[in-house]
């Protein structure tokens, strides 16, 4: 049976499928036998986890007519940064909503200078406007519609339930690549571990891998927030995602976890920077200090760890590159 045969329109946006890797030198660094999904090798300059998600937001964006995207996110926000460039492949315009505590200019790097680069128009907001961000975005793409344009407003981090079919998929993927022999296949992993930042990759996650076997559980590491509040928001992001696709079993079980995300929302903690450090040098696997390097993190250090993991790595190099001096001199 092809669940995903039903599916709305869908880009071919990354390149699939990204490569399960494996390095003995990890399993020993991290104590369990890991299997790493490299969706940091989704795309070029607009790789990482969210170009899964854009290939079924940026679909309804063109279907509808859309010449200009808007979406919000952090002011290194790795998920504006891959809508900006993959919205001008595909001929249309970004306007981002960055959030920016500072009334300083932003130093342009890393993400910023790439969403300069492609020719984004940047918008830096305060927290508190951030908190309003939905009402924001739906405000400027009326003005813009009543100015001729065609706006789509992709949420934050692609979450919704389109955006999260690109994690459903990425699991009917994984399952073909098992099947195949990848990953000394077919059995299905025991868990699989991700970072969660705004839901929806834990979201697709726990509904791909009970509906193609891959998992029976999914280990979502936040990196702000609650476990509370992320059960209920990829609970929310399910269900509007069940309604685009019909015929979904139940979601994997999904264990949100809170007690890694360090010190702060992309500030890590000395030990996570010492993590990374050592992880890279033992293993040449790069992970970043706010979202994969927080989740590898967590899984070294979860007690009664899985056997046999699954790993996403989901991106963020550029992320990196924007917090080199807090690494100290190398
Ligand atoms: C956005 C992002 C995440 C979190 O994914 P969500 O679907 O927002 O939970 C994880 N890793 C990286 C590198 C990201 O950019």
């Amino acid at each position: 049976m092809d669940l995903l045969a039903g599916a709305p329109a869908r880009l071919p946006l990354a390149h699939l499928p990204t490569p399960l890797w494996h390095s003995d030198a990890l399993d020993a660094f991290v104590g369990t036998e890991v299997w790493v999904k490299r969706d940091d090798m989704t795309g070029g300059a607009d790789a990482g986890n969210k170009l899964r998600k854009l290939e079924y937001l940026l679909a309804e964006a063109k279907l509808r007519g859309a010449n200009v995207v808007l979406t919000c996110g952090g002011e290194q926000s790795n998920h504006a940064r891959a809508t900006a460039i993959a919205a001008r492949e595909q001929g249309m315009r970004s306007v981002l909503f960055l959030r920016r505590s500072s009334k300083k200019p932003p130093p342009v790097v890393a993400n910023v200078f790439l969403d300069r680069l492609v020719g984004a128009e940047i918008n830096f907001i305060s927290g508190e406007q951030y908190a309003d961000r939905d009402a924001l975005m739906a405000a400027v793409a009326e003005s813009l519609e009543a100015g001729g344009d065609r706006p789509y407003i992709v949420p934050e981090g692609g979450s919704n339930g389109l955006g999260t079919l690109g994690y459903i998929e990425c699991m009917a993927e994984t399952r073909r690549q098992l099947d195949a022999g990848f990953a000394n296949g077919p059995e299905p992993f025991d868990t699989i571990v991700s970072a969660c930042g705004s839901g929806g990759t834990s979201a697709g996650l726990g509904l791909g891998a009970a509906a193609f076997n891959v998992a029976p559980r999914v280990d979502a590491m936040a990196v702000l927030s609650t476990r509370e509040d992320f059960e209920a928001r990829i609970a929310a992001l399910q269900t509007d995602a069940r309604k685009l696709l019909p015929g979904l079993e139940d979601s994997a079980e999904i264990v949100v976890h809170d007690a890694y995300k360090g010190p702060a929302y992309a500030v890590p903690s000395e030990e996570q920077l010492g993590f990374i450090i050592e992880l890279a040098r033992r293993t040449g696997l790069v992970l970043d200090p706010v979202y994969t390097g927080k989740a590898m993190f967590g899984l070294a250090r979860m007690p009664d760890k899985p056997k046999r993991v699954l790993f996403i790595h989901t991106g963020g190099l550029p992320g990196l590159l924007a917090e080199t001096r807090r690494f100290g001199n190398l």
